[in-house]
């Protein structure tokens, strides 16, 4: 009884999600991330981030980028 912590803080705290990011998947390959990674700049895209090699990138992209998917659905919105 003596030896309780007086501060009792429990780790992990209010946080319940599941999802480890260690395990999270990415990519068009759906795998997990390694190498270098480029996100999508589509702040609904679904996979968020991307292996360069996947995407055909050899250098960081400037500016914004879009990845294949978002790039083809923006296209179609956009019509023509
Ligand atoms: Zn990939
Ligand atoms: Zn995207």
């Amino acid at each position: 009884m003596a030896d309780r912590d007086p501060d009792g803080s429990v780790s992990g705290g209010s946080d319940d999600e599941e999802e480890d990011e260690e395990g999270k998947k990415y990519c068009l390959c759906q795998h997990v991330s390694y190498g270098d990674m480029v996100a999508c700049d589509n702040p609904s895209c679904r996979y968020e981030w991307f292996h360069w090699n996947c995407v055909g990138l050899k250098s960081e992209p400037e500016g914004r980028w879009f990845c294949p998917p978002c790039t083809e659905i923006m296209a179609r919105k956009k019509g023509k």
